[in-house]
């Protein structure tokens, strides 16, 4: 038997997507017309077993990577929207977050509050202490937020040592009465740093809007000018906005 002649045979029929060529077919004996099929199955085989290797491993590949970018994606949103040394949301989150709540409530006709906070004296405390020692309290004091905000509420590093909570649906008294829970949890705590007890007291200013354009884009303005206050009137104490 002329094993070429098969041979090319059965290489066209591969090439030509399995597709042979029927005169050339008919020029093969019976012995050879039975090895020829036997030896084109078999191929038809082994390439179909290649390739089913070949897409098992694509796709193992592509699952890994997909994973890999997934990881990815959730270290780049949290670098995005968490700041780092208190583990709360950002300026930049809390801001959108404002402007969506916003537009929910005006839609519900929910009421939203909105505190500032700001920690009383900490030029000195970090003068006293070390900066360091002033980090450690930065992340505790958050720790009381996070831990006494509903998990609606948006707890958010606003700048250096204040932070912003916005409280939706919540009308300004009970935003008030949160408020004055977190002042006496941050007065009573004491941060053990170094085998030192450190304490500090905080500053609050609430504001709050209901089915009001202005009133919603001037939340953290007027939550602001009542923390301003809270301050003018000795500091450890919560005001609300007028
Ligand atoms: P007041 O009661 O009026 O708020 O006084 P204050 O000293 O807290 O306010 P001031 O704005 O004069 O100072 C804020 C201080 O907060 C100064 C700065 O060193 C400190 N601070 C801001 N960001 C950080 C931070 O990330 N870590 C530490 N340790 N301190 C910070
Ligand atoms: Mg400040
Ligand atoms: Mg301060």
């Amino acid at each position: 038997m002329d094993d070429k002649k098969i041979l090319d045979f059965i290489e066209n029929a591969l090439k030509n997507n399995y597709k042979y060529d029927e005169a050339a077919l008919m020029k093969f004996d019976g012995e050879e017309f039975l090895e020829l099929f036997t030896l084109l199955i078999l191929r038809v085989d082994s390439r179909e077993m290649e390739l089913k290797d070949m897409i098992n491993s694509l796709e193992e590949r592509v699952s890994i990577r997909t994973r890999e970018l997934e990881d990815k994606n959730i270290i780049l949103q949290e670098l995005a929207t968490i700041d780092k040394l208190t583990g709360l949301y950002n300026r930049r989150y809390f801001d959108e977050k404002l402007a969506e709540y916003s537009r929910l409530a005006l839609r519900m006709k929910h009421c939203m509050s909105c505190i500032m906070t700001d920690i009383d004296y900490f030029k000195k405390f970090n003068d006293t202490y070390g900066h360091q020692a002033g980090d450690y309290v930065l992340n505790k004091v958050a720790g009381i937020l996070r831990t006494n905000a509903r998990v609606t509420d948006i707890c958010a590093r606003y700048g250096g040592e204040e932070f912003v909570i916005l409280l939706p649906n919540t009308p300004i008294e009970n935003a008030v009465l949160f408020a004055e829970r977190i002042i006496a949890k941050t007065k009573a705590a004491e941060y053990q740093y170094h085998g030192e007890i450190l304490k500090v007291t905080c500053s609050l200013g609430v504001a709050a809007g209901r089915n009001n354009d202005s009133l919603f884009d001037n939340l953290v303005k007027n939550a602001d000018d009542a923390l301003y206050r809270a301050k003018q009137s000795g500091r450890n104490c919560v005001m609300k906005m007028n």
